[in-house]
């Protein structure tokens, strides 16, 4: 074979996802052959080393307007932070704003996120939907944005969709071949405990919890899966963090096996798979203030279950980073920032999970970083997988090192780590974004504005209807 572009040597390649021993050799951006003995101009030796697909992280918050404040990283600082952990695609949200189209506000979100390193892709997010604003579904779909958040919550910051407009989001989201990812969470359940512990004095950070048990969770996932059956729409559940709620996406999927059309997707987070909320009660206790809380160690563990039964489809950070001085700024939970930073750790994480703890299997990590987000967001088979054809995003991991997580060391614009002090083995050595080195031994060699959209296909099934409309 002619000598090609770029080619990862001697490598244990996740080919299609599987582990095996192969090269990967790449052109014009894309992997062009997987195999034996392929040579190139510009080789990278990965001895000992596993090649992986580049990380999906399906949620990231760059730039997040939140109580006033901006979430620390914004797509240029946030997307290196990235690279640096191994994710070669994140998908971040549009901010509604009142007034402004689903359409205008995917564009100027797209504006702020062309400086990006690595590539992205952006969820919709939908708040004060009315009935004749329904359209504007269409025109996101034709912008590449198929993927549209609602919150069944936070109806006190007006960002709440109820039942009904929800329903009917759903049912038009289902003609279009579009998906629909909620924030669930029983908005009545929550302003009503979180009142109650308010009027007790009850306002420390270790109250949070309490005011938003696991019920709400459970209540809303029920409840938001039941629609999306009806609607006939693909659902994604983001950051799942409990048993119950485990316990209701069975009860749904078992129903749903009844020749239902919609299919559920499940999203959960690291930071609800290693740390519970116990994390309240240290020194920096604010410093983990997040929605949905940080529940208990059984809830860790049903998470885990969830994982190992293959319940769970993705996991992805919700990435939101602020630092110290900024989650303390009050002593009261209620007025604090919510969101923790995680993109850079995502993958050293649970890659500490595979070869440290032996919690999961190496494919299984394929599936939960790269190919479960791919496929969750209509990116598959351009992104998230090695196979002739795909982008050639790779990172590539050397399951040997061993590494304590410190703050210090990472890029994400924080001053804090939930996970300082966490000891991982293996570590991403290189990432490549469709062909370019951006990150090598420690050293950030990409460039601003290297990152592309990536504009999200339609739920199987609808491609005919996409064509009508
Ligand atoms: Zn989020």
């Amino acid at each position: 074979m002619a000598e090609l572009q770029l080619v990862v040597r001697n490598g244990t390649a996740f080919c299609h996802g599987r582990a095996q021993r192969a090269d990967v050799a790449v052109e014009d951006g894309r992997i062009v052959a997987l195999g034996d003995r392929l040579r190139g101009k510009r080789e990278v030796d990965a001895t000992g080393c596993w090649v992986m697909p580049g990380i999906v992280d399906a949620h990231t918050h760059m730039a997040l307007p939140v109580c006033g404040l901006r979430s620390g990283d914004d797509f240029d600082s946030g997307t290196r932070a990235a690279a640096f952990g191994g994710v070669t695609c994140i998908v971040d949200f549009s901010v509604a704003e009142p007034g402004m189209s689903l359409a205008a506000s995917i564009e100027s979100r797209r504006e702020q996120a062309a400086v990006s390193v690595v590539d992205y892709s952006l969820h919709s997010e939908v708040v004060g939907m009315t009935p004749s604003r329904l359209d504007e579904f269409a025109d996101a779909c034709r912008l590449g944005v198929r993927s549209f958040k609602f919150y069944t919550t936070y109806s006190d910051s007006g960002r709440m969709t109820d039942d009904g407009m929800l329903f009917r989001c759903f049912r038009r989201l289902a003609l279009l071949g579009g998906r629909a990812v909620v924030h669930a969470e029983n908005d009545a359940i929550v302003l009503s405990m979180t009142k109650e512990l308010l009027s007790k004095g009850r306002t420390s950070i270790t109250d949070l919890p309490d005011a938003r048990p696991s019920v709400c969770e459970a209540e809303a996932v029920s409840r938001v899966c039941l629609l999306a059956r009806h609607a006939g729409v693909e659902l994604r559940i983001a950051h799942l963090t409990s048993g119950d709620g485990l316990a209701e996406i069975a009860a749904a999927r078992r129903r749903s096996n009844a020749g239902a059309p919609s299919r559920v997707w499940v999203e959960t987070c690291p930071q609800y798979l290693l740390l519970d909320e116990t994390s309240y009660e240290q020194a920096c206790g604010r410093c983990f203030a997040a929605t949905p809380p940080l529940r208990t160690s059984e809830d860790r563990l049903a998470l885990w279950n969830g994982i190992a039964e293959g319940m769970i489809d993705l996991v992805a950070t919700d990435h939101c980073p602020f630092t110290r001085a900024e989650k303390t700024m009050s002593e009261r939970f209620v007025d604090l920032p919510y969101g923790i930073p995680g993109v850079e750790t995502l993958l050293p994480l649970l890659l500490g999970e595979v070869l440290g703890s032996g919690r999961i299997g190496s494919e299984r990590l394929v599936e939960l970083l790269c190919e479960g987000p791919a496929r969750a967001l209509g990116l598959w088979p351009r992104k998230g997988v090695l196979a002739v054809g795909a982008d050639a995003d790779i990172v590539i991991v050397d399951p040997r090192e061993r590494r304590s997580i410190r703050t210090d060391d990472l890029h994400m614009a924080t001053d804090f780590s939930p996970y300082e002090g966490h000891e991982v083995v293996g570590w991403p050595r290189v990432t490549i974004v469709r062909g370019k080195i951006v990150v090598e031994e420690g050293r950030f060699v990409g460039e601003t504005g290297w990152g592309r959209f990536v504009p999200q296909q339609p739920t199987a099934g609808s491609r005919e209807l996409e064509r009508a409309i």
